[in-house]
């Protein structure tokens, strides 16, 4: 049996981005020490802004930043957050923003995944052709709290101006460029200390890696109990019949494969009759 009390235990949370300000003070609720590596450059991971490609997927590339960040100041247990931006998979129209939180522990071997999922995110591109259309662009994404990265075109390899969030600059800079090219390629910039949403995105896979950390396994001990399949049969509120919506869950241990079966946490106690198949056929 591990030693699973991380209290006192000093974590290097692997950023450059200012994350810590969202990770820190959850980690710091169960006692866990924190610390940023000085001159620690993820930027040589691959950046949003798309002038470095990313070597590997997310979790794998956090894992690699953990892995440099604990090398680099020779702590064991170390945090790393990674996260991607795209289309939502089922409704398009929507940007989605999922997020990372990872934990590798090289005193146990212990490597845990938070994770959060949001359509709350201002990710967004446009190209524009006048001041105008800048304007109505970084408004629409929340600029100033937010920044902006302004460049000539989707592609371009020079000229990419990276956090902007004065309304002066961006002025004289997008007055600059369209003067010189003609028009504008504008990006949210999706850098944690750019972009307050996403701040909150990495809070909450912070929560669910710490949430993570204390389920135990009732059989071994190992943390990060947690469900792997949901069974549906959850009762119609009005006839009792069971539905297709989730009543139970399956728990699995990562170490000693136990499963159990336990009521769905995040199913309420009965179904909406209108997803039921005999009272709304
Ligand atoms: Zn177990
Ligand atoms: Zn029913």
């Amino acid at each position: 049996m591990g030693n699973w009390d991380f209290a006192n235990r000093m974590a290097v949370i692997a950023t450059m981005h200012r994350k810590e300000e969202a990770i820190a003070p959850i980690l710091h609720q169960l006692g866990i020490q924190t610390r940023v590596p000085q001159a620690f450059n993820t930027d040589q991971f691959g950046t949003f802004t798309r002038d470095i490609k990313r070597p590997a997927d997310q979790l794998q590339t956090a894992k690699l930043k953990i892995q440099q960040a604990l090398e680099l100041t020779g702590e064991t247990l170390g945090i790393a957050s990674e996260g991607s931006f795209g289309p939502h998979p089922f409704l398009p129209m929507l940007p989605l923003n999922r997020e990372l939180v990872v934990l590798v522990d090289q005193e146990s071997g212990l490597e845990l995944v938070g994770e959060a999922t949001s359509t709350e995110t201002n990710f967004s591109h446009a190209s524009i052709t006048n001041l105008e259309q800048a304007w109505e662009f970084a408004r629409k994404v929340g600029f100033p709290s937010h920044g902006l990265v302004v460049m000539p075109e989707p592609e371009s390899s020079e000229h990419i101006y990276k956090g902007i969030t004065d309304e002066t600059e961006l002025e004289e800079l997008a007055g600059w460029m369209l003067a010189r090219f003609g028009q504008i390629h504008l990006e949210t910039d999706m850098r944690a200390m750019m972009n307050p949403t996403r701040m909150g995105a990495i809070a909450q896979a912070t929560q669910d890696l710490v949430r993570k950390l204390q389920q135990h396994c009732p059989q071994c001990d190992y943390p990060g109990f947690d469900v792997v399949q949901r069974k549906p049969g959850l009762p119609c509120g009005l006839c009792g019949m069971p539905t297709e919506l989730p009543v139970t869950a399956i728990y699995q241990c990562k170490q000693c494969q136990f499963t159990q079966a336990k009521p769905d946490p995040t199913s309420p106690d009965v179904a909406d009759p209108a997803q039921c198949p005999y009272c709304n056929p």
